[in-house]
């Protein structure tokens, strides 16, 4: 297996000085160390490869061979040309790497102190524990819905604590890395044949200990605050939906990334518009003439402008008259619903004496072609009674 150049495993120029060169190996260990990426390979073969280009660049003794004759020359100084073959050496170098500037320092490039940005989070055991997320309800009217609002939200979140800047502590040195666990947060317990890992019981799977706790937030690193947040609400939302604001939860300890806050939607209902889907319904009551004679009428519309309708002669009860593009905006994208207006035909009360002679008159003048439904009607039932 030929195995990449020293100097371009930890990117670094050939002329790099030993602070370059242990930088650039603390930034990538820590990014592939393994409690970061538990059992990934690929991060485990990275870590082992960096961490040999380490060993012998941090040498000058044995950098000198490598830029002379290359791995060859390596040989006959201790170093295998077949790259390091076990984890526990890559872990030496790595602790090496680490140890020599404070006892800490390892402790510190985990939980923040550290320089490095863009190392993954992911399988992290404790040390960066992501804050929690939040649900926050809320109640809109039909019309915001309809057509976006801005809110502004009162959430209590935990903030990092402005004191201690989130390190818990109130000195420089007043955390220290827990002496049971070696800063691990776990600890092995053999059980006959097996070797238990659980969280430590001196440090409760933090990792480390506060000895000089910031007063403000009890050694807690974060501390409740309430939060402003504001939140806007797309066009067409409609109840049950949620908003996810990124990063908006609780800080997150350890460097570890806040958490998210989740927005509920409850929409309320409208004196006279309906939701169905995208659609908005719109229930409209004519007269029992207007329905008979046709007529033209004027319908609200959410979208500040009143429609126009025509109601033909002759219109049923229950009859939908869609006016194209009135109803809520999708979404989630393109598009929009229709405004349904739906006839109720009224049936006229307290009428005049003179009211009630014209329809007298007019009953008596109705015929089966005037009401095209009852008479189909009526024939069926006398074949059901037949
Ligand atoms: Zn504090
Ligand atoms: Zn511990």
């Amino acid at each position: 297996m030929k195995m990449a150049d020293y100097y371009e495993v930890l990117e670094i120029a050939k002329n790099a000085s030993q602070d370059e060169i242990k930088k650039a190996y603390r930034k990538k260990a820590l990014q592939f160390h393994p409690d970061k990426n538990p059992g990934d390979a690929e991060a485990e073969k990275r870590f082992k490869e960096i961490s040999e280009a380490y060993e012998v660049l941090s040498d000058d003794s044995k950098r000198s061979l490598y830029d002379r004759y290359g791995k060859d020359g390596l040989s006959g100084a201790g170093m295998g040309a077949g790259g390091y073959a076990s984890m526990d050496e890559a872990m030496r170098t790595f602790m090496g790497a680490f140890g020599g500037g404070g006892a800490d320092s390892i402790f510190e490039a985990f939980f923040g102190g550290g320089d490095f940005s863009g190392a993954s989070d992911r399988g992290s055991r404790m040390q960066h524990r992501q804050g929690a997320s939040k649900r926050v309800n809320i109640t809109i009217s039909f019309e915001e819905a309809a057509k976006g609002v801005d809110k502004e939200l009162a959430v209590t979140n935990y903030v990092s604590c402005h004191d201690c800047h989130g390190k818990g502590s109130a000195s420089a040195n007043g955390v220290k890395k827990c002496s049971r666990c070696g800063g691990r947060g776990q600890v092995f317990e053999q059980r006959g044949f097996f070797s238990m890992s659980m969280a430590c019981p001196q440090c409760h799977g933090e990792g480390r200990v506060i000895t000089d706790p910031c007063k403000t937030c009890h050694g807690e690193g974060v501390v409740k605050e309430k939060q402003r947040v504001k939140v806007h609400i797309p066009a067409g939302v409609d109840t049950g939906m949620r908003l996810k604001m990124s990063g908006y939860g609780d800080a997150g300890q350890g460097g570890g990334p806040a958490g998210d806050l989740y927005v509920f939607i409850n929409v309320e209902p409208h004196e006279f518009f309906e939701r169905e889907g995208n659609d908005i319904m719109l229930t409209l009551p004519i007269s029992f003439s207007e329905a008979a004679l046709g007529a033209k009428k004027e319908v609200p519309s959410l979208y500040s402008h009143t429609c126009r309708i025509t109601i033909p002669e002759g219109t049923q009860n229950d009859k939908i008259f869609r006016v194209k593009g009135e109803g809520f905006p999708n979404v989630h994208g393109q598009g929009r619903g229709d405004l349904l207006v739906k006839i109720f035909v009224e049936t006229p009360t307290h009428l005049s004496e003179r009211q009630r002679q014209i329809l007298r008159e007019f009953g008596e003048s109705e015929n089966a072609s005037n009401q095209p439904k009852s008479k189909g009607f009526l024939d069926k039932i006398k074949g059901f009674f037949r």
